[in-house]
C-alpha cells in the first residue's frame, strides 16, 4: 500500500492519538460505573453505621426504664401469684406512667405474649429475664424507648440515604413507604416501579423479634451520576482530540510548508539557479537540513564553476594543440607547446623548457618568471637531470615557491643521452597535487614521443635527398637545386655555375685496395667538396665516382675558380689505407659550365659541363676544362 506523505502523517496521527484516546475513554467509562457504585456502597455503609449506633443508643436508654419496671413490687407480686391479667394491667400502668417508654411486652419462655402495651413502632428494646422467688424462669420483660419512625427519619435526614426497619420480615418503618426491604448483599432492586440500590443487615438480637435495618438509595441518581461522569469524560476526550487534531493540522501544515520549501529549492538547483537559499529557522533537524542543503548548493555551484573553468582551459588547450597540428609540428614547436600546456593544465605561474639535445631544441619558457619562481624552476631542472631521475617527476620547494621538473625521455631511451630536454613548472604558495604531478608526467611522456617523431620525420626527409655514403645531396636533390637556381637566375638575371668532376682511374683504387677503401676515398673527396662550398652551394654525388656542385649566383669564371681550388685540394688529399700500410692519393678531372653563358636550360647546362669533363679526361686528367659560350661539344 503506497500512502502519500500526508496520508502517512494522518495514519501516524490515528495510531498515536486517536486509538489510545478511544481506548483510554473505554477504560474510564467502565471505571466510572464501578466508582459510582463504590461511592454509593460507601455511603450506604456509613448510613448503616449511623443507624446501628442509634439502635445501640436506643437500647442503652431502654435499659434504665427496664430496670425500673422490672423492680416494681406490684408487677412482681402479680407474676409470683401467676395472675397474668393483674401483671398485664400493672405493666400497662407502668408504661403509661413513663412517657419515654414507647412499648413494653412480657412474654413467657414458651413464646406466648402475656402482655403488650404502647406503640407497635417500638424497636431497639432492652430485655431482662423474669424469675420466680425460687429462682425459676417465668419469662422475659422487654422495654423500648425508640420509635422506629423517629429512628428512620433521623438517620435518613442525617445521611441522606433511605432507611427502613424490618421486624420478623415485615417493615416497621421506612423513609420511603414503597421500600419495604433490601437485599442482604449490596445490590439493585425494584420497589414501587423505581430502581434502588441497597442492603440490609440484622440487628443483634435482644429478645423476641428478629429486627433488621435496610439502607438504600435510588439507582436513578447513581445512573445519573454515572451518566454525567461519562459525559464529562467524553467531553474531555473530545476536547483533547479536537486540540490534538488542531495541533496536528498546524504541525502538518508547517511540515508541508518546510518540505515544500526544500522541494522548490531542489527544483531551483536542478534548474541551475543557485541564487536563492533555503530559509533557516532555529536549530532543529529541519534547520540543520536547511543548512546542509545550502552548503550543498554552494559546493555544487563552486564545483560547476570549477568545471566550467576546466572546460574553458580544455577548450584553450585543444585550440592550441589544434593550431600546433595545423602549423606542422616540429620538435621545437612540440617543446614550446608542452611547456605552455604544462603551465596551463597544472595551474602553474611559470614554466621553463631546457634543451638537452641542442641539435633538436632550443630553451623555451612560459608564464611570468618572478625571482623566487626562477630559483625553484632551476632547482627542479637540476633535480630532474640528476642520474636516476630520468623518467620521474621531481618536486622541490625553494623559499615559498614550489616546482616540478621532469625530463622528456622517449620510451626506452631514458638515460644520460636519451632525453631531448627537461621541463619544469613552478608556482608560489601551493604545492602541486598528485593529480597535477601525474598530468605533468603524462604530458612529458607524450611530448618526448612527439619530439622523437618530429626528429625521425626530419631525418627521413633528409635521408630522401642525401647520399648515404658521402652525406652530400643526391642526384634528385641536386637536380631540384639546379632547377631552382636556374629559375632564380632567370628572374633576377644572375648566373648559375655547374662543376662536374670524375675521380681519375678510380677503378684501380677498387681493384688494388678493395671496395671499402674506394668508399673511404669517395667520402674524403666529398669532404673536400663540402668544405670548399658555400652555404648556398649544393655539392652532390652525381653517380658512382662522379660528383657535382651547383654554384649559386656565380658565372663561369667563378665556378672555374672554385673547381680549380677543389682539384688542388683533392690532389693534395692523403687517404690513409685501411690496412694501415701508407696512404692513397687520387686526382680528379673537372668540367665547368654556367648559365646563361654556356647554356640556356638545365639539360644543355649539364651536357656542356659533361662535355668539358670529357675533354679534361681526354687532355690527360687532373685538370679543369670550361664549356664554351653557348656551345655544346
Ligand atoms: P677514368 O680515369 O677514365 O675515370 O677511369 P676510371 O677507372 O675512374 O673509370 P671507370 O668509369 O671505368 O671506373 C669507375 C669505377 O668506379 C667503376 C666502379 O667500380 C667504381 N665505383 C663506382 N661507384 C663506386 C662506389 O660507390 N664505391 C666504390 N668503391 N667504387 C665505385
Ligand atoms: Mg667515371
Ligand atoms: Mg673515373
Amino acid at each position: 500500500m503506497l500512502l502519500t506523505f500526508r496520508g502517512r502523517l494522518r495514519f501516524f496521527f490515528a495510531i498515536i492519538v486517536i486509538v489510545p484516546t478511544v481506548g483510554l475513554g473505554g477504560v474510564l467509562l467502565t471505571l466510572t460505573k464501578a466508582s459510582e457504585q463504590g461511592k454509593t456502597d460507601a455511603r450506604l455503609a456509613t448510613a448503616l453505621d449511623v443507624a446501628m449506633a442509634a439502635y445501640s443508643e436506643g437500647r442503652r436508654a431502654a435499659a434504665a426504664d427496664l430496670q425500673r419496671i422490672a423492680a416494681d413490687p406490684q408487677l412482681a407480686a402479680a407474676l409470683r401469684d401467676g395472675d397474668r391479667s393483674a401483671a398485664a394491667s400493672r405493666l400497662r400502668e407502668l408504661a403509661l406512667a413513663d412517657s419515654a417508654v414507647v412499648s413494653a411486652a412480657l412474654s413467657l419462655d414458651s413464646g406466648k405474649v402475656v402482655a403488650r402495651t404502647g406503640s407497635p413502632f417500638g424497636v431497639a428494646s432492652a430485655a431482662s429475664v423474669v424469675r420466680s422467688p425460687n429462682g425459676g424462669r417465668i419469662g422475659t420483660l422487654s422495654v423500648s424507648v425508640t420509635d422506629a419512625r423517629g429512628l428512620v427519619r433521623s438517620v435518613a435526614s442525617s445521611t441522606s440515604v433511605g432507611v427502613a426497619v424490618i421486624r420478623d420480615g415485615r417493615p416497621v418503618a421506612s423513609s420511603v413507604p414503597e421500600v419495604r426491604s433490601a437485599p442482604e448483599q449490596a445490590g439493585e432492586f425494584e420497589a414501587g416501579g423505581e430502581e434502588y440500590r441497597g442492603r440490609r443487615v440484622p440487628v443483634p438480637r435482644a429478645a423476641g423479634a428478629r429486627e433488621e435495618i435496610a439502607v438504600f438509595r435510588e439507582a436513578g441518581g447513581i445512573n445519573e451520576a454515572i451518566r454525567s461522569d461519562r459525559l464529562l469524560i467524553i467531553a474531555a476526550l473530545v476536547a483533547f482530540l479536537a486540540l490534538a487534531l488542531a495541533g496536528a493540522i498546524v504541525l502538518l501544515r508547517a511540515l508541508q510548508g518546510q518540505i515544500g520549501e526544500f522541494l522548490s529549492a531542489a527544483r531551483r538547483l536542478s534548474d541551475g539557479r543557485f541564487d536563492q537559499q533555503v530559509a533557516v529557522r532555529g536549530n532543529d533537524e529541519f534547520a540543520q537540513l536547511g543548512r546542509e542543503f545550502n552548503s550543498m548548493s554552494e559546493n555544487l555551484e563552486a564545483q560547476i564553476r570549477e568545471v566550467e573553468l576546466k572546460r574553458q582551459e580544455l577548450e584553450e588547450t585543444i585550440r592550441r594543440i589544434g593550431e600546433a597540428f595545423a602549423s606542422g609540428l616540429d620538435s621545437q614547436a612540440a617543446f614550446d607547446l608542452t611547456v605552455q600546456t604544462a603551465v596551463d593544465a597544472c595551474h602553474a605561474d611559470a614554466g621553463s623548457g631546457i634543451a638537452l639535445d641542442k641539435r633538436l631544441l632550443r630553451d623555451s619558457s612560459a608564464g611570468v618568471r618572478a625571482p623566487a619562481l626562477s630559483a625553484a624552476l632551476d632547482e627542479a631542472v637540476r633535480g630532474a637531470t640528476e642520474p636516476g631521475n630520468a623518467d620521474k617527476p621531481v618536486a622541490v620547494a625553494v623559499s615559498g615557491a614550489h616546482a616540478l621538473g621532469i625530463q622528456l625521455c622517449a620510451e626506452g631511451e631514458c638515460g644520460p643521452d636519451g632525453c631531448a630536454g627537461v621541463i619544469a613548472i613552478a608556482r608560489s604558495q601551493q604545492a602541486f597535487t598528485r593529480e597535477e604531478t601525474e598530468l605533468l608526467a603524462y604530458l612529458a611522456a607524450r611530448a618526448a614521443i612527439s619530439i622523437e617523431n618530429a626528429d625521425l620525420h626530419g631525418r627521413v626527409q633528409r635521408d630522401a635527398v642525401t647520399d648515404e655514403l658521402t652525406g652530400l645531396s643526391n642526384l634528385r636533390r641536386m637536380r631540384m637545386g639546379l632547377t631552382r637556381e636556374l629559375e632564380r637566375g632567370r628572374r633576377f638575371n644572375t648566373s648559375v655555375g655547374l662543376v662536374l668532376l670524375d675521380i681519375d682511374d678510380f677503378k684501380k683504387v677498387n681493384d688494388t685496395f678493395g671496395h671499402p677503401q674506394g668508399d673511404e676515398v669517395l667520402r674524403r673527396v666529398a669532404g673536400v667538396l663540402h668544405d670548399l662550398s658555400r652555404e648556398i652551394d649544393e655539392p652532390a654525388r652525381y653517380g658512382g665516382e662522379e660528383m657535382a656542385v651547383v654554384v649559386s649566383q656565380t658565372d663561369l669564371e667563378g665556378a672555374a675558380h672554385l673547381a680549380e681550388r677543389m682539384r688542388e685540394s683533392i690532389a693534395a688529399l692523403r687517404t690513409p689505407r685501411l690496412d694501415g700500410e701508407g696512404e692513397i692519393r687520387v686526382t680528379a678531372s673537372f668540367g665547368v659550365a654556367a648559365a646563361p653563358g654556356s647554356a640556356g636550360d638545365e639539360e644543355s647546362l649539364v651536357a656542356a659541363a659533361d662535355a668539358a669533363l670529357y675533354r679534361a679526361k681526354r687532355a690527360g686528367k687532373n685538370r679543369v676544362e670550361l664549356a664554351g659560350w653557348g656551345v655544346a661539344l
